[in-house]
Protein backbone atom coordinates (compact mmCIF):
# COMPACT_ATOMS: atom_id res chain seq x y z
CA UNK A 1 0.00 0.00 0.00
CA UNK A 2 1.20 3.62 -0.29
CA UNK A 3 3.06 5.34 2.38
CA UNK A 4 0.71 7.97 2.85
CA UNK A 5 -2.12 5.68 3.45
CA UNK A 6 0.27 3.59 5.70
CA UNK A 7 1.19 6.50 8.04
CA UNK A 8 -2.89 6.60 8.11
CA UNK A 9 -3.53 2.69 8.65
CA UNK A 10 -0.95 3.24 11.78
CA UNK A 11 -2.61 5.59 13.08
CA UNK A 12 -6.01 4.04 13.54
CA UNK A 13 -4.28 1.12 14.43
CA UNK A 14 -3.27 2.67 17.20
CA UNK A 15 -6.06 4.20 18.49
CA UNK A 16 -7.92 1.04 18.01
CA UNK A 17 -6.00 -1.53 19.05
CA UNK A 18 -5.56 -4.23 16.28
CA UNK A 19 -4.99 -4.48 12.45
CA UNK A 20 -7.89 -5.56 11.06
CA UNK A 21 -10.21 -5.08 7.68
CA UNK A 22 -12.25 -2.76 9.75
CA UNK A 23 -8.78 0.01 10.21
CA UNK A 24 -8.14 -0.39 6.31
CA UNK A 25 -11.98 0.22 5.14
CA UNK A 26 -12.25 2.69 7.65
CA UNK A 27 -9.34 4.89 6.38
CA UNK A 28 -10.51 4.59 2.98
CA UNK A 29 -14.09 5.85 4.05
CA UNK A 30 -12.54 8.83 5.96
CA UNK A 31 -10.25 9.46 2.77
CA UNK A 32 -12.78 9.68 0.15
CA UNK A 33 -15.18 11.87 2.91
CA UNK A 34 -12.14 14.05 3.52
CA UNK A 35 -11.08 14.25 -0.53
CA UNK A 36 -15.25 15.19 -1.74
CA UNK A 37 -15.64 17.94 0.89
CA UNK A 38 -11.97 19.28 -0.33
CA UNK A 39 -10.64 18.92 3.13
CA UNK A 40 -7.03 18.01 3.29
CA UNK A 41 -6.12 18.88 6.44
CA UNK A 42 -8.43 17.86 8.91
CA UNK A 43 -6.89 18.26 12.30
CA UNK A 44 -6.21 22.12 11.17
CA UNK A 45 -8.47 24.77 10.61
CA UNK A 46 -9.42 23.35 7.84
CA UNK A 47 -11.47 20.90 9.64
CA UNK A 48 -13.26 22.97 12.15
CA UNK A 49 -16.75 22.60 10.58
CA UNK A 50 -16.25 18.78 9.87
CA UNK A 51 -19.10 16.94 11.34
CA UNK A 52 -19.22 12.83 10.72
CA UNK A 53 -22.26 10.79 11.34
CA UNK A 54 -21.48 6.99 11.52
CA UNK A 55 -23.91 4.64 10.95
CA UNK A 56 -22.29 1.46 13.02
CA UNK A 57 -20.42 1.22 16.15
CA UNK A 58 -17.80 -1.11 14.93
CA UNK A 59 -14.12 -1.12 14.02
CA UNK A 60 -14.41 1.51 10.90
CA UNK A 61 -15.37 4.37 13.69
CA UNK A 62 -12.04 4.42 14.99
CA UNK A 63 -10.89 4.77 11.83
CA UNK A 64 -12.51 7.43 10.61
CA UNK A 65 -11.98 9.31 14.13
CA UNK A 66 -7.83 8.70 14.15
CA UNK A 67 -7.87 9.96 10.48
CA UNK A 68 -10.23 13.10 10.62
CA UNK A 69 -9.42 13.96 14.50
CA UNK A 70 -13.50 14.32 15.10
CA UNK A 71 -14.38 13.09 18.39
CA UNK A 72 -18.01 12.46 19.86
CA UNK A 73 -16.91 14.59 23.10
CA UNK A 74 -15.95 17.45 20.54
CA UNK A 75 -20.07 16.49 19.09
CA UNK A 76 -18.53 15.93 15.39
CA UNK A 77 -19.04 12.31 15.62
CA UNK A 78 -22.57 11.34 15.78
CA UNK A 79 -23.15 7.88 15.79
CA UNK A 80 -26.21 6.81 14.34
CA UNK A 81 -26.79 2.96 15.52
CA UNK A 82 -28.29 1.39 11.85
CA UNK A 83 -25.67 -1.54 11.78
CA UNK A 84 -24.43 -0.47 8.37
CA UNK A 85 -20.87 0.62 7.26
CA UNK A 86 -21.48 3.99 6.00
CA UNK A 87 -20.41 7.43 7.38
CA UNK A 88 -21.84 10.88 5.84
CA UNK A 89 -19.18 13.74 6.11
CA UNK A 90 -20.35 17.19 6.91
CA UNK A 91 -18.73 20.67 6.61
CA UNK A 92 -21.43 22.74 8.65
CA UNK A 93 -19.46 25.54 7.25
CA UNK A 94 -21.12 25.62 3.93
CA UNK A 95 -23.67 22.51 4.26
CA UNK A 96 -21.44 20.14 1.27
CA UNK A 97 -22.11 16.73 2.64
CA UNK A 98 -21.44 12.98 1.18
CA UNK A 99 -22.44 9.72 2.72
CA UNK A 100 -20.34 6.77 1.64
CA UNK A 101 -20.98 4.03 2.51
CA UNK A 102 -18.96 0.35 1.80
CA UNK A 103 -20.66 -1.96 -0.88
CA UNK A 104 -21.98 -5.26 -0.47
CA UNK A 105 -19.09 -7.88 -1.55
CA UNK A 106 -16.18 -6.39 -0.99
CA UNK A 107 -14.79 -8.93 1.25
CA UNK A 108 -15.04 -11.52 -1.16
CA UNK A 109 -13.92 -9.46 -4.11
CA UNK A 110 -10.75 -8.45 -2.01
CA UNK A 111 -10.20 -12.11 -1.50
CA UNK A 112 -10.26 -12.84 -5.26
CA UNK A 113 -7.71 -10.25 -5.64
CA UNK A 114 -5.14 -11.05 -2.50
CA UNK A 115 -5.19 -14.33 -4.21
CA UNK A 116 -2.96 -12.60 -7.40
CA UNK A 117 -0.82 -10.25 -4.55
CA UNK A 118 1.50 -12.77 -4.35
CA UNK A 119 4.39 -12.50 -1.59
CA UNK A 120 2.41 -11.98 1.37
CA UNK A 121 3.21 -13.75 4.89
CA UNK A 122 -0.57 -14.91 5.16
CA UNK A 123 -4.08 -14.46 3.48
CA UNK A 124 -5.03 -11.92 6.43
CA UNK A 125 -2.54 -9.69 5.29
CA UNK A 126 -2.65 -10.30 1.70
CA UNK A 127 -6.53 -9.35 2.17
CA UNK A 128 -5.89 -6.37 3.96
CA UNK A 129 -3.21 -4.79 1.21
CA UNK A 130 -6.00 -5.54 -1.46
CA UNK A 131 -8.61 -3.94 0.56
CA UNK A 132 -6.47 -0.74 0.22
CA UNK A 133 -5.55 -1.36 -2.84
CA UNK A 134 -9.18 -1.97 -4.18
CA UNK A 135 -10.52 0.48 -7.13
CA UNK A 136 -12.54 3.07 -5.04
CA UNK A 137 -15.17 2.54 -6.62
CA UNK A 138 -15.29 -0.83 -6.24
CA UNK A 139 -15.22 -0.90 -2.78
CA UNK A 140 -17.67 2.79 -2.05
CA UNK A 141 -20.48 3.78 -2.90
CA UNK A 142 -20.16 8.08 -2.79
CA UNK A 143 -23.32 10.56 -3.12
CA UNK A 144 -24.07 13.89 -2.36
CA UNK A 145 -26.71 14.18 0.36
CA UNK A 146 -28.26 17.14 2.10
CA UNK A 147 -28.32 16.96 5.74
CA UNK A 148 -30.55 19.30 7.96
CA UNK A 149 -28.37 19.96 11.18
CA UNK A 150 -29.92 21.20 14.12
CA UNK A 151 -28.26 24.23 15.89
CA UNK A 152 -28.68 22.03 19.58
CA UNK A 153 -26.29 19.35 17.65
CA UNK A 154 -23.80 21.44 16.76
CA UNK A 155 -20.05 21.58 18.50
CA UNK A 156 -20.02 25.01 20.54
CA UNK A 157 -21.80 26.32 23.84
CA UNK A 158 -24.21 24.51 25.13
CA UNK A 159 -27.60 26.04 23.93
CA UNK A 160 -29.97 25.45 27.14
CA UNK A 161 -29.55 23.82 30.42
CA UNK A 162 -32.93 22.03 32.40
CA UNK A 163 -33.55 20.15 35.26
CA UNK A 164 -35.70 17.16 35.20
CA UNK A 165 -38.60 17.65 37.38
CA UNK A 166 -38.63 14.54 38.42
CA UNK A 167 -35.43 12.82 38.63
CA UNK A 168 -33.64 16.28 39.11
CA UNK A 169 -30.90 15.63 37.00
CA UNK A 170 -29.62 18.65 34.68
CA UNK A 171 -30.43 17.94 30.60
CA UNK A 172 -27.67 19.84 28.28
CA UNK A 173 -28.89 21.32 24.89
CA UNK A 174 -32.72 20.73 24.73
CA UNK A 175 -32.73 17.02 25.41
CA UNK A 176 -36.35 17.12 27.66
CA UNK A 177 -38.96 16.67 26.56
CA UNK A 178 -42.41 18.52 27.56
CA UNK A 179 -45.66 17.12 27.78
CA UNK A 180 -47.94 17.44 30.71
CA UNK A 181 -46.52 20.91 31.15
CA UNK A 182 -43.43 19.28 32.96
CA UNK A 183 -39.91 19.63 32.35
CA UNK A 184 -38.66 15.92 32.18
CA UNK A 185 -35.40 14.02 31.11
CA UNK A 186 -35.83 11.44 27.72
CA UNK A 187 -35.90 8.40 30.83
CA UNK A 188 -38.52 10.09 33.08
CA UNK A 189 -40.54 11.49 29.93
CA UNK A 190 -40.47 8.55 27.82
CA UNK A 191 -39.51 5.95 29.88
CA UNK A 192 -36.66 5.72 27.61
CA UNK A 193 -34.27 4.25 29.25
CA UNK A 194 -31.43 1.76 28.71
CA UNK A 195 -30.83 1.09 32.78
CA UNK A 196 -33.35 0.00 35.75
CA UNK A 197 -31.96 1.47 39.23
CA UNK A 198 -31.34 -1.50 41.29
CA UNK A 199 -29.54 0.31 44.47
CA UNK A 200 -28.95 4.04 45.22
CA UNK A 201 -26.58 5.87 47.05
CA UNK A 202 -23.67 3.12 46.75
CA UNK A 203 -21.02 5.71 47.35
CA UNK A 204 -22.55 7.08 50.54
ZN1 LIG B 1 -11.04 -3.97 14.53
ZN1 LIG C 1 -35.56 12.70 34.80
Amino acid sequence: MEEGFKKLLDEAVRLHGHLCSGQVVGVRMAVAGLRELGIKDPKGEEGRDLVIFVEIDRCPVDAIIAVTGRTPGRRSIKMMDYGKQAATFVDTGTSRAVRVSVRTGYLERAGEMAKNLGNFADEKLAQLEALALMPEEELLSIRRVRVAMRRRDLPGETLEIAVCQECGETVKDMRQVGGSGKVLCRPCGLGDCYYEEIERDCNG
